[in-house]
């Protein structure tokens, strides 16, 4: 341990303390490197890291591939606003446009911001559909849904917690259990109901899969109503299930899709995808963002894809993950007083607990391992796609450790 950096850190949290807003419950660790699973704080300790800065660095810390494009499109370009065109956004959309067929994207900088577009495109479409704007403007959403933080977002993210003290939100939001297709079929009305929003695998809510055949029968419903469905793929998209997209597992076909964490491997980026006809409803002038699909973002989400692609980490997760969700079932049968089931797909897996998860993710940090707790009731597990099944397992054998000193009072 460096005198310095021991220094910094105290620093850090001094500085955090005194000038930061309290919005967040910052975890006392001050994170100075990272490279591949692992990341350094300024005490140079190491941790293995299943946070991924919240499912969000994809291809790891400091991949040299996306380190080279990132500063390869710093000294040629880094912004010139949607004025003008610029090249890494012209590739990035032929890119993703293989995952999504044909249609249109609209790029934004963040999570919050791509679900703000589908629910102005939500907006533009009822107003198409009815006739007559302000009238057609329900959205159904669901139950535990996390959708942003943002008025739409939080109009759309039906928690106490989340809305309380921002009052009043956007209106026409009703909320319905998640694969419970009659309340869905119920809360559908096909003049009044614009669009569903949902997400393919709740992650905030605390790591809750939409099942494949209710998807299926929502899309049915949506169809015959002509209701948008639009799928949130922010956390569980850009190959963390071992699909590029998590629906694809269903076989549905979404009207729209909102991407961002993991697009971007840390570089801010957030998008939508509109299938046609739904993208024609944003015409010059509707909508907008100055960073939106900028040169920099766009080169940094190409690298991610472009990583992604070389080493097949879509496959990858998809062949690694079924092991590892047994050797983590087989901790949950050694620790039943503790662990109440595991639950997710591919790299996004939620340990479901019987206690308060915010221990246990503090000891798990102590023990090397970092995590992320789920609305106080899950730790999810999010390593990067490129986590090595060594990695894997040991981050199994550090939960096992941590667990077997537990008092369960
Ligand atoms: C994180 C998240 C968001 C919000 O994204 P931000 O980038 O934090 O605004 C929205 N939807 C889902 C499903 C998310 O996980």
């Amino acid at each position: 341990m460096s005198h310095d950096s021991a220094q910094s850190t105290d620093e850090s949290a001094k500085l955090y303390s005194q000038f930061l807003a309290k919005n967040y419950s910052t975890q006392a660790i001050t994170l100075v490197k990272g490279k591949g699973t692992r990341v350094w704080d300024a005490h140079g300790k190491s941790y293995l890291d299943f946070a991924s800065g919240i499912a969000v660095n994809s291809v790891g810390h400091a991949h040299p591939v996306m380190v080279k494009r990132i500063s390869e499109q710093a000294e040629k370009l880094i912004h010139v606003s949607n004025l003008y065109r610029n090249e890494p956004q012209a590739k990035l959309v032929e890119s993703l446009s293989k995952y999504c067929g044909p249609g249109r994207f609209l790029f934004c900088n963040s999570g919050a911001e791509a679900n703000e577009a589908l629910l102005k495109l939500a907006r533009l479409h009822g107003k198409k559909k009815s006739g007559v704007e302000g009238k057609c403007i329900g959205v159904v959403v669901a139950e535990k849904a996390f959708h942003g933080r943002t008025f739409g977002g939080m109009s759309a993210t039906p928690q106490e917690k989340i809305q309380a003290g921002f009052r009043p939100l956007l209106s026409g939001f009703s909320a319905a259990p998640l694969n419970d297709i009659a309340a869905w079929d119920k809360a559908i009305s096909a003049t009044d109901t614009a669009a569903v929003l949902l997400e393919t695998i709740q992650g905030e809510g605390g790591v809750f899969p939409a099942d494949p055949v209710f998807l299926q029968q929502l899309q049915k419903i949506c169809r015959e109503r002509n209701v948008l469905l639009l799928i949130d793929e922010i956390q569980c998209g850009i190959g963390r299930t071992g699909k590029f997209f998590a629906y694809e597992a269903s076989g549905i076909k979404p009207d729209a899709i909102a991407m961002a964490k993991g697009l971007g491997g840390g570089f801010p980026i957030g998008a939508i995808w509109m299938a046609p006809p739904h993208d024609e409803l944003f015409q010059p002038g509707s909508h907008g963002t100055t960073f939106g699909g900028g040169a920099l973002a766009a080169a940094a989400a190409l690298a991610v894809i472009e990583i992604i692609e070389s080493e097949n980490l879509v496959s990858r997760v998809a062949a690694q993950s079924p092991a590892w969700h047994e050797s983590l079932k087989k901790l949950a049968q050694k620790y039943p007083a503790i662990i109440k089931e595991i639950r997710g797909t591919g790299y996004m897996v939620g340990v479901a607990m019987n206690i308060d998860p915010l221990p246990v993710v503090a000891a798990l940090r102590e023990a090397g391992l970092l995590a992320v707790p789920a609305s106080g009731i899950a730790i999810r597990l999010l390593p990067p796609l490129n986590a090595t099944v060594a990695e894997l397992n040991e981050a199994v054998e550090i939960f096992d450790r941590v667990l077997s000193a537990w008092k369960v009072a």
